[in-house]
């Protein structure tokens, strides 16, 4: 194995969920009654597949991505399917950098707002939240009451239109709108299950990522410290972190207002 690629390890967080880490991503193993599904499938080269044979002997039915970054899509082709929303599909058989290495001959199935899906006494709903990637969704698992949210939520940052091109949907203000919209919800998770960064997170971030979206529209000035170890570039133009306790958006000052994107 070449020194830059990391083996895969599991642990579970609950009795029916794995979170498979050295995968480029969070990658989560659902086990239902009847079946397996993955959340999203990083971007190893290794046969991520046959490592989850491993942790389950159930049917895996695929997997569902929660946006089409490569990141989160690179694996796909161990399985036969892949589900996402219609607006990911673009992106997802887009590699970072060299496509010749990847498997991308899988099947897509795209999944609208509002579609449950059932491992077996395990229902998801697809809830569309596109801000960070405008193919986003949340996933509810209804049965246990973990919500996965990809890269619209993690306790890293969350990246809002770094570059400043005007893409409808992508401004602080419309995550602001998803985050409402996963808070309309609150009853129905106890938990978050997110892209990057560590997981399981307390649902509160929640809150916290409505009121720093809040703050950004409400000109409070952000830093200039989007440089970290979690991201793999330098501060674009214009580009600014706020943070309200561990939620953290960063955002280009073109792109707060769903106005300044027409
Ligand atoms: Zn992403």
């Amino acid at each position: 194995m070449a020194e830059n690629i990391r083996p895969f390890t599991a642990r579970k967080i609950t009795p029916n969920t794995w979170v498979i880490t050295g995968v480029g991503c969070e990658t989560y193993l659902l086990l239902g009654d009847e079946m397996a599904m993955l959340i999203d499938s990083g971007m190893s080269p290794l046969d991520l597949n046959a490592f989850c044979r491993t942790l389950t002997d159930l049917p895996i039915a695929g997997v569902i991505n929660t946006h089409g970054h490569f990141d989160h899509t690179g694996g796909n082709g161990w399985f036969k399917k892949a589900y996402m929303h219609p607006l990911a599909v673009k992106d997802a058989k887009r590699p970072f950098g060299d496509a010749a290495q990847w498997k991308l001959d899988y099947e897509i199935e795209t999944l609208e707002e509002g579609r449950i899906l059932d491992l077996g006494s395990r229902r998801l709903e697809i809830i569309y939240d596109g801000a960070h990637s405008l193919g986003s969704i949340a996933i509810l698992d209804l049965d246990n009451f973990i919500l996965f949210t990809g890269d619209e939520l993690d306790p890293g940052q969350v990246l809002c239109n770094m570059s400043g091109e005007p893409v409808p949907g992508q401004s602080v203000e419309n995550h602001q709108k998803n985050m409402r919209k996963l808070k309309a919800r609150w009853d129905e998770y106890d938990i978050i299950c997110p892209g990057h960064n560590g997981t399981p997170i307390d649902k509160s971030y929640v809150n916290d990522f409505i009121i720093v979206d809040q703050m950004i529209m409400d000109g409070v000035p952000g830093r200039e410290d989007i440089t970290s170890p979690t991201l793999p570039f330098s501060r674009p133009d214009g580009c600014l972190r706020l943070n309200y306790l561990g939620a953290h958006v960063c955002y280009n000052v073109n792109s707060i207002f769903e106005d300044q994107l027409k």
